[in-house]
């Protein structure tokens, strides 16, 4: 570790990021109040009627999930204008994913973990080697990072690729940068969305918990430049619904764009 030269990015790729992950996860809506109870009449009670905020019958089903801003969470927000809280918070199950890496045993939360060794099992199996370069990263490292790309590019232009300390999701324990290192034009970079491995990773990572957190022409709403490398685990039925609906998590959960830090 302790390299710090991940690479900014070029912008001018056309290719949408969403996948068309067609997964089967359709369950959830269940637990609502069944609303084919053909009985007729009867009307006494038996069904409190609901608080109004419930029918409109446009907004089909509830998202499977809320955001949070409880950093243990997997649905915690981190944007512009939601640090982490404690700013200097470290996840309390960080286990090392065994995956190929570039700087040495990729640290993840214990759920991304697993999921994300199957992801790369299940690359590997469709022919595509990918490698992760960071996952987890400390506040001091991101720090250090961000100082570091300040000091050669100016605040302004870091700001555009690089989170600063306590507003990065790689602090969360739930997200991981991909690459194929073998071909290097592309290393973190947005034409790794129209490679083979980037195409294959915005397909599938839906079906293991992940999503393209910076798609292409977000950056008025994430903040950040297309980042077709980065995944951010949500846990699987958020995952397909973000993607299927070709949503931003700020979208997807309903909450304001975060452009630009607040301060
Ligand atoms: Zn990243």
């Amino acid at each position: 570790m302790g390299m710090l030269l991940l690479a900014g990015c070029a912008e001018g790729d056309t290719q949408d990021p969403g996948g068309q992950a067609d997964s089967p996860a359709e369950d959830e809506t269940t637990a609502e109040d069944s609303t084919e109870q053909a009985d007729t009449e009867v009307t006494e009670d038996s069904e409190e009627p609901k608080s109004t905020a419930e029918q409109s019958p446009e907004s089909e089903a509830e998202p499977a999930s809320e955001a949070s801003w409880d950093p243990e969470s997997i649905h915690v927000l981190v944007n512009r204008a939601n640090p982490l809280d404690p700013i200097d918070f470290v996840p309390s199950d960080l286990a090392v994913a065994d995956a190929p890496n570039e700087f040495g045993d990729p640290e993840l939360r214990e759920e991304p973990a697993e999921t994300l060794e199957e992801l790369f099992a299940a690359a590997e199996a469709d022919g595509i080697q990918l490698w992760v370069t960071t996952a987890y990263r400390d506040f001091e490292f991101q720090q250090a990072l961000y100082d570091q790309y300040v000091a050669d590019q100016g605040e302004e232009a870091a700001d555009r690729f690089s989170a600063r300390p306590g507003y990065s999701e790689h602090q969360t324990g739930l997200a991981v940068d991909v690459a194929d290192l073998e071909d290097r034009d592309c290393y973190l970079r947005a034409c790794f969305g129209e490679t083979e491995a980037g195409q294959w990773v915005a397909e599938n990572a839906p079906e293991f918990g992940f999503i393209i957190r910076y798609p292409e022409g977000a950056e008025e709403i994430v903040g950040f430049q297309y980042e077709p490398w980065h995944l951010r685990y949500v846990g699987v039925e958020t995952a397909v619904e973000v993607t299927e609906q070709g949503l931003t998590l700020e979208e997807y959960w309903d909450q304001p764009p975060a452009p630009d830090y607040l301060d």
